[in-house]
């Protein structure tokens, strides 16, 4: 169900779990991990509060609003699989849906779950120490309120802690400046303005593209050229969507089994493993004058052959919309 629009919470939630009642088991981060946790903890009959420092569920898709931001492995490989009702309800409307879909993902979950009853939001954990006398956590948040928890999970997040480039004299840069983990929740606009952005990785790349759809001038920053690959993204149709939906299982087999939980396998060989057939043909042909000679033409042609195309394609691609383009990050999640 990719229009459900469901709202934020209230500015702040209340907190039952502050001043020093408890125990409870306590769950830092409202992320995937952290609305996960909390139904398991919740279905163990435990007595759980989750601490967020942002204002919604989400985590990643909460913090990172920037332009251009959306997933860069499947959509329909991303959602939760513990639940048959959630795979059935909700559709994914693209195979890889931007950041606002994902966000309303996240908030259809914690409203189907009933999690935000037990998720104090805008706290942000300051400290955690084990009392051992106790057998208990004591835990600060950041607005002074304590809590004590018998079980501290923390599901923080492997890239939520945003890190700002070390420019000498950073500081006194007068202009507008942001952080794509912590983009704004207003529009901005780069509309006929000068812009710089600093990084090409996977966010750089995807704000790269949105950003310069509109800007005056874009300067781009880059440290160390990335691999990139056209993302070639679509809309899912009803039959698409009709097959996924029977096909869940053995999607999440398939993802269970694989690195990191997506759709695709690795290649389990070294570069020089793959290239070994290769190699062997190489030999041959280097072995036989009539067998280079024939491979010499055949590459000739191949090439003239692929040279063509390649105009080809050019030529539609500077007449349709160009896809953008995109590139894995560093991702741990992709079914939970
Ligand atoms: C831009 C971007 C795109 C991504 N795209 C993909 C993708 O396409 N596919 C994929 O599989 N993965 C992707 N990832 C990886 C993504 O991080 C994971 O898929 C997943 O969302 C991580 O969930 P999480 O709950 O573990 O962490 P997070 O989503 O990071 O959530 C952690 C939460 O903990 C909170 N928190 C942290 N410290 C504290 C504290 N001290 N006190 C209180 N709260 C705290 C944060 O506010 C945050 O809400 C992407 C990541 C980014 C940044």
């Amino acid at each position: 169900m990719s229009g459900n629009a469901t709202s934020e919470p209230p500015a702040k939630a209340p907190a039952p779990a502050a001043g020093r009642s408890g125990p409870h088991d306590v769950i830092i981060g409202a992320g995937l991990s952290g609305m996960y946790q909390l139904y398991r903890l919740r279905e163990l009959g435990l007595s759980v509060r989750v601490f967020e420092a942002g204002n919604g569920v989400g985590g990643t898709w909460y913090w990172n609003r920037y332009p251009g931001a959306r997933f860069d492995s499947e959509s329909w490989t991303y959602g939760y699989s513990f639940s048959d009702e959630l795979l059935r309800e909700w559709e994914w409307s693209e195979h890889f849906t931007a950041q606002p879909e994902t966000l309303r993902y996240c908030n259809f979950v914690a409203d189907k779950l009933d999690l935000r009853r037990e998720i104090e939001f805008k706290s942000r954990i300051r400290a955690a120490a084990y009392d051992e006398a106790a057998n208990q956590w004591e835990i600060e948040i950041e607005d002074g309120r304590q809590a004590r928890a018998r079980f501290l999970i923390t599901a923080i997040g492997p890239l939520s802690a945003p890190t700002m480039p070390s420019i000498p004299g950073v500081e006194s840069f007068r202009g507008e400046s942001y952080h794509t983990g912590t983009w704004p929740h207003r529009p901005v606009s780069f509309a006929d303005k000068r812009v710089a952005v600093i990084g090409t990785g996977a966010t750089g790349v995807q704000a790269i593209t949105e950003i310069a759809k509109t800007v005056g001038h874009l300067t781009v920053f880059q440290r160390t050229p990335n691999w990139c690959a056209p993302l070639h993204n679509s809309a899912i149709d009803a039959a698409t969507q009709a097959h996924l939906k029977a096909t869940y299982p053995e999607i999440c087999a398939i993802c269970r089994d694989s690195f990191g939980c997506f759709i695709h396998q690795a290649d389990p060989r070294n570069a020089l493993e793959a290239m070994q057939p290769l190699a062997g043909l190489l030999r041959d042909i280097t072995g036989s004058p009539a067998a280079l000679l024939f491979f010499a033409a055949a590459t000739m042609v191949l090439t003239v052959v692929a040279l063509g195309a390649f105009r080809w394609i050019e030529r539609r691609r500077s007449t349709s919309p160009r896809p953008s383009p995109t590139r894995c990050r560093w991702c741990t999640t992709g079914i939970i």
